[in-house]
């Protein structure tokens, strides 16, 4: 995940990547509230589960209540609306979020509306009903815009269900409420849905099909940031790289951002292996504001997995797009999902994935064991069949490979010299967290320095997950203030 999340409260981390610095999808996010509310004035109490699109879905939820006069708060307890923003992505945060839901219901005052919103709540709506009957207001990805009548008629008694897809629908004129990402970094969905249909995953089911955001909107959001102050634009979208509006193509797009003036940094995330174009490495190899660091989901190294996962390309023809990426630009950052225990999955095949770390060597890896989600092809027609214990050992082998390889990593920056930009406080209240081009993370002095600001820093340590920095006197043409 991205930089984006690092000025939310994370509630709880119930999976760390093998190795980077984001929280997982099992993590939960508390909106913070900007200020107290006034007298008589609602409050609304958000927690987000899951990825970088659905803290933007939030951003967009609260750029709703907003709008219509709502405050915010961070205490369920003073809460007039209570909104878990849900995942399905992966069992144990589906678990969570029904934990969670039973937990805040205690909150439920006379007029007091909870509701589940998202993935979770367009997957398993029936479920929802019977696992959680006092929830007020389901609604799905597709039915944000919808959400204040929503929330209006649950608050005069009625209990409210909206999960219908909306192949339209693509949130053009919503603004979102950006404040929860800290001013420096902003979110800007360009697509939404999926249409590839890998065999284990569940988004094409509770996001529907493909479809992009006008490029005039994606710009119009893009120049309001910058306007607002923000250094950084992150691109989002299911598959980011395969969007595509009339004639505007992932690569077109790319370089039409990059003309917003003022605007300093680019990053997307996440691309879809095959769809990754020569014109779309071009555009990165000629663009310097499009940060030199892609995640690129490899799930894994045996072309068999692969195929039964129908990830729609094979084991060379990804080491054939990571050789074309670092050969246009060899400075380059790469991280990676990796999917551990799929159906059938042998030793031989555990091995393959383990020979590709070793190979490819990626900067930081999410690593995830296999568990089914209902509703997919791999539920429906191929059983879940890798005892736990086997895939858990496999996982461990995955994670150390992947630690000691980005350890190693991270001690080759070791002495360089690094651009950074300054996105928000360290744990240590005398420095700042700021990030690399690469995406990693640097700890450096505050110095006078202020988040949005750029630095060039040296590198003077490393351990497996941050870098330390000291910062060099201030260039004018470093320094965006
Ligand atoms: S590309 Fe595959 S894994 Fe990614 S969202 Fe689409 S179906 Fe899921």
């Amino acid at each position: 995940m991205s930089s984006g999340l690092v000025q939310l409260r994370v509630r709880q981390d119930a999976g760390k990547p093998a190795a980077g610095g984001a929280p997982a999808p099992g993590d939960a996010v508390v909106s913070a509230p900007r200020a107290a509310a006034a007298p008589g004035q609602p409050a609304a109490y958000v927690e987000t589960y899951g990825c970088q699109m659905n803290v933007a879905d939030t951003e967009m939820v609260l750029g709703l209540l907003d709008g219509a006069g709502w405050a915010r708060t961070d205490d369920p307890a003073r809460a007039d609306l209570i909104l878990i923003n849900t995942c399905a992505v992966r069992e144990k945060a589906e678990e969570r979020v029904f934990g969670r839901a039973s937990e805040l219901q205690r909150h439920k005052r006379p007029g007091v509306v909870l509701g589940i919103t998202g993935c979770m709540a367009e997957h398993l709506e029936s479920k929802v009903q019977e696992r959680a009957p006092y929830v007020d207001v389901v609604v799905g990805p597709d039915g944000y815009r919808r959400l204040l009548d929503h929330v209006e008629r649950a608050r005069g008694g009625a209990r409210v269900l909206d999960t219908e897809l909306d192949r339209d629908e693509t949130y053009e004129g919503l603004d979102p409420s950006r404040q929860m990402t800290g001013g420096v970094t902003g979110h800007v969905t360009i697509q939404r849905g999926c249409d590839k249909f890998c065999t284990f995953c569940v988004v094409p089911y509770t996001r529907g099909r493909e479809r992009g955001t006008p490029p005039r909107e994606i710009l119009r959001q893009v120049r309001a940031m910058v306007a607002q102050g923000y250094r950084e634009v992150v691109l989002l979208g299911q598959t980011v790289n395969s969007y595509r509006y009339e004639d505007v193509d992932f690569a077109a797009l790319l370089r039409a951002v990059a003309e917003v003036e003022g605007l300093s940094r680019i990053r997307f995330t996440s691309p879809y292996p095959i769809d990754f174009t020569p014109a779309v490495i071009r555009a990165m190899a000629e663009t310097p504001k499009i940060c030199r660091h892609v995640h690129l989901p490899l799930q894994s190294g045996a072309d068999s997995v692969l195929e039964r996962m129908r990830r729609g390309y094979s084991y060379a023809e990804f080491v054939t797009l990571v050789q074309d990426l670092r050969a246009a630009m060899p400075d380059i950052a790469l991280s990676t999902d990796l999917l551990i225990g799929f159906v059938g999955e042998t030793e031989a095949e555990h091995q393959a994935t383990l020979r590709a770390q070793e190979e490819l060597r990626f900067d930081s890896a999410f690593t995830f064991a296999y568990s089914e989600r209902e509703g997919t092809y791999a539920a429906r027609k191929l059983p879940d069949d890798i005892p736990e214990d086997v895939k858990q050992r496999r996982l461990a082998e995955v994670i150390a490979v992947q630690q000691r390889i980005t350890t190693e990593i991270m001690q080759t920056q070791l002495g360089r010299r690094e651009r950074v930009l300054i996105e928000g406080p360290a744990k240590r209240g005398d420095q700042w967290m700021a990030r690399t081009a690469g995406f990693k993370t640097v700890i450096i002095p505050r110095d006078g320095l202020n988040p949005g600001d750029f630095c060039e820093v040296d590198i003077e340590r490393a351990t497996s997950a941050t870098l330390f920095g000291r910062v060099l006197p201030i260039r004018p043409d470093l320094s965006v203030a």
